[in-house]
C-alpha cells in the first residue's frame, strides 16, 4: 500500500508536468503560433505524448493504481475519489489497442481537414467517407468499453458526463421537446424585436476596452490569468493558478464579444474558485463538461442577460458608443440581447432556442448508434428535424449538417452536454432566488457576491463531487430539468409579453 502510494505520487508529478507542457504548447498553438510551425511542433507533441504514454501505462504505475483502488477503504474519503477516477480512467485506456489509438489519432488529424473543406464548398459528399470511418471507429470504440450496464451510445455519453444515461438525456429531452416546441412558434409569431443597432460598426480598440471592464466586474485577477484572441473563443488553463481565456471580436457585431466574454470568464471563474488543495491532483478542475457549461452560461444568460446586469453597466457601454447607442434605452438594450430567432446555426442561436439545436444532434447520435443509418441520408435527417422543431428550411449542408466541428473530432456524446448545463444552471438559479436578493446582487458594481454563492455550491469541490451530489447539496433536490422549462417560459412570456 504505503510503496503502491510511493509510485503513484512520484508518477503523478511527471504526468503533472507533461500535461502542463502540453497546455502550453496548446494554448500557443491555438493563439499565436505562426502558421509555419504546425508541421514542426506536431512532431513534438506526438513524441511528448509517446512518452507521456509510456509512463502512464508503465506496469508499475498501473500495479499500484490497480493495488490502491482495491484497498481504497484504507484511504483517507478525498483520495477514495481520486484514485476511483483514475483506476476508471486508466483501465478504460488500457482496454484500447495503443496502435488502433494512434491510427484513430492520424483519422482525426485528416479528417478536420477534409470537414473544413467540405464546409467551405458545401459538399457533404467529400466529407461522408471520412464521418463514416469515424463513426465505424467509434462503434468499435464502444465494444471495447462496454460493460453490463453500460452499452451502445451510453458508453459515448458516459465518457462526457459520468452517470447521464440516454434514459435520462430521453427524459430530459421530452420535457423540453413538449414544453419549448410549441413555446418557440408562439414567439416567433409575435412583434419581432429590432436589433439592427448592434450591427453597426464598433470599434474593436474600444470592444476591448469594454472587455477589460467586464473583467473587472466578473472580479477576473490578472495576476492568476490572462486573456488573448483566437478565431473560436475557449478557456483553458492549469490548477486554480494559471486561467486564461480567448476572446473573438467583429466589427460589426456588438454582442458576440460581450457575451462570449462573460461566457468564458465564467468557465475560468469556476476554475480560479476550486478549492487550491485539489491543484495537482487528479480532482483539479470542474467536476464535468455539464457541470462546466452550467457555470459560463449562468454568468452569460442568467446574469449576462438580465435586466439588473443592464442597468447597471449599460451606461458605461452607451458612453463608450455614444454614436451608435443614443437612442437605446437599458430596456431595449436588455430586449435585443434576448432576441429569439428561428436559426440555423448553432453557435448563434438565443437562449431559447439553444436546446432545440441540441435535441437535433441528440436525436441524430442517438440514431447513429442504434440503428444501421445509411451515412449519406444524414444530411435529409438533419433537414427533416429542423423544420419539425424549429420551423426553417436548411437551404444548404454549409448551413446545415457541415456546421459544427465536433463530429469531424470524433465528439459523439459532447453535445447533450450543452443542453444540461443549462438547465444545471437553471436549478441553481432556483436557488438562488431564494437565498439571495437577485436585482442587487446582479445589478451590483461587481459580481463578487454572485461568485461567493457558487464558490460555496460549486466551485469549491473541484472534482470531488458529482453534478448531482451538488445539486442535491445545493438545491435540496435530484436534477429536475422543470426548474429550466419555467426560467426560459417566464423569461420570454415577459420579454414578449405573451398572455400567460
Ligand atoms: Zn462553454
Amino acid at each position: 500500500m504505503n510503496k503502491s502510494l510511493e509510485i503513484y505520487e512520484a508518477t503523478r508529478k511527471k504526468l503533472n508536468a507533461f500535461n502542463y507542457a502540453l497546455y502550453l504548447i496548446n494554448w500557443d498553438t491555438e493563439t499565436e503560433a505562426p502558421q509555419g510551425a504546425m508541421e514542426e511542433r506536431s512532431k513534438q507533441i506526438g513524441s511528448l505524448v509517446e512518452m507521456m504514454l509510456e509512463v502512464s501505462h508503465n506496469s508499475e504505475y498501473v500495479e499500484a493504481v490497480r493495488d490502491l483502488f482495491n484497498h481504497k477503504q484504507e484511504l483517507s474519503p478525498v483520495l477514495q475519489v481520486e484514485i476511483t477516477k483514475v483506476f476508471e480512467a486508466l483501465e478504460k485506456e488500457l482496454k484500447i489497442p495503443n496502435a488502433e489509438l494512434v491510427e484513430y489519432e492520424m483519422l482525426l488529424g485528416k479528417a478536420n481537414n477534409i470537414w473544413c473543406q467540405a464546409k467551405l464548398t458545401n459538399n457533404y459528399e467529400l466529407f461522408a467517407p471520412i464521418l463514416k470511418q469515424i463513426i465505424d471507429w467509434q462503434k468499435k470504440y464502444i465494444k471495447y468499453l462496454e460493460t453490463p450496464t453500460l452499452k451502445g451510445y451510453n458508453v459515448l455519453l458516459d465518457d462526457y458526463e459520468k452517470g447521464f444515461t440516454i434514459d435520462d438525456y430521453d427524459n430530459f429531452f421530452t420535457t423540453l421537446k413538449k414544453e419549448l416546441v410549441p413555446f418557440v412558434k408562439e414567439i416567433t409569431k409575435a412583434q419581432p424585436i429590432n436589433d439592427e443597432v448592434v450591427k453597426k460598426y464598433y470599434d474593436v480598440d474600444k470592444q476591448k476596452e469594454f472587455a477589460k471592464y467586464l473583467m473587472n466586474v466578473m472580479c477576473f485577477d490578472q495576476n492568476f490569468g490572462l486573456t488573448k484572441e483566437s478565431e473560436h473563443p475557449f478557456t483553458s488553463g492549469y490548477g486554480t493558478t494559471d486561467v486564461r481565456v480567448t476572446c473573438h471580436y467583429y466589427p460589426n457585431l456588438l454582442t458576440s464579444s460581450i457575451f462570449s466574454m462573460i461566457h468564458e470568464l465564467g468557465h475560468a471563474t469556476y476554475e480560479r474558485q476550486c478549492d487550491s488543495k485539489y491543484d495537482d491532483t487528479a480532482l483539479s478542475g470542474g467536476t464535468t463538461m455539464a457541470m462546466h457549461e452550467s457555470q459560463s452560461r449562468f454568468y452569460e444568460n442568467i446574469v449576462g442577460r438580465s435586466l439588473p446586469f443592464w442597468q447597471r453597466h449599460y451606461p458605461k457601454l452607451q458612453s463608450m458608443f455614444k454614436d451608435n447607442l443614443k437612442d437605446t434605452s437599458a430596456i431595449d438594450f436588455y430586449h435585443i440581447v434576448n432576441k429569439v430567432e428561428k436559426s440555423l446555426i448553432r453557435t448563434e442561436a438565443d437562449e431559447l432556442t439553444y436546446p432545440l439545436h441540441i435535441m437535433i444532434r441528440y436525436d441524430l447520435e442517438k440514431l447513429i448508434f442504434s440503428e444501421d443509418v445509411d451515412i449519406n441520408e444524414l444530411p435529409k435527417l438533419w433537414n427533416k428535424l429542423y423544420k419539425e422543431y424549429l420551423d426553417v428550411e436548411v437551404p444548404s449542408d454549409q448551413m446545415g449538417i457541415l456546421q459544427d466541428v465536433h463530429w469531424a473530432g470524433g465528439s459523439f456524446g459532447y453535445f447533450p452536454t450543452y443542453a444540461l448545463g443549462s438547465a444545471y444552471a437553471a436549478q441553481l438559479y432556483h436557488q438562488m432566488q431564494k437565498e439571495l436578493n437577485i436585482e442587487e446582487v446582479f445589478g451590483d458594481e461587481t459580481l463578487a457576491k454572485v461568485n461567493e454563492w457558487l464558490k460555496e455550491k460549486v466551485h469549491k469541490y473541484a472534482g470531488l463531487k458529482t453534478p448531482q451530489e451538488i445539486l442535491l447539496m445545493a438545491t435540496n433536490e435530484k436534477f429536475n430539468p422543470h426548474y429550466y422549462v419555467e426560467y426560459l417560459k417566464d423569461k420570454y412570456t415577459k420579454i414578449y409579453k405573451l398572455k400567460k
